[in-house]
């Protein structure tokens, strides 16, 4: 059971928002256990999700469906 994260509201991501690994925009933002966050494209996000997993990493925002 993961302790709950702090409520901070989830805000929208923006056009601004880049994927940290490549120039495209964010769909998924996601928190470490250790605190601070990354963002990344679909793609990206994809080839990572399971090193994430591995790391203990939340999703804090999902936007990969709309
Ligand atoms: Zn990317």
């Amino acid at each position: 059971m993961k302790a709950s994260l702090d409520k901070k509201p989830a805000r929208p991501l923006t056009a601004t928002d880049l994927c940290d690994r490549c120039p495209a925009a964010a769909v998924v933002e996601t928190v470490m256990l250790q605190g601070g966050s990354l963002l990344w494209c679909a793609h990206h996000f994809a080839f990572f999700q399971d090193a994430l997993n591995a790391f203990g990493a939340t999703i804090l925002v999902d936007e990969r469906c709309r």
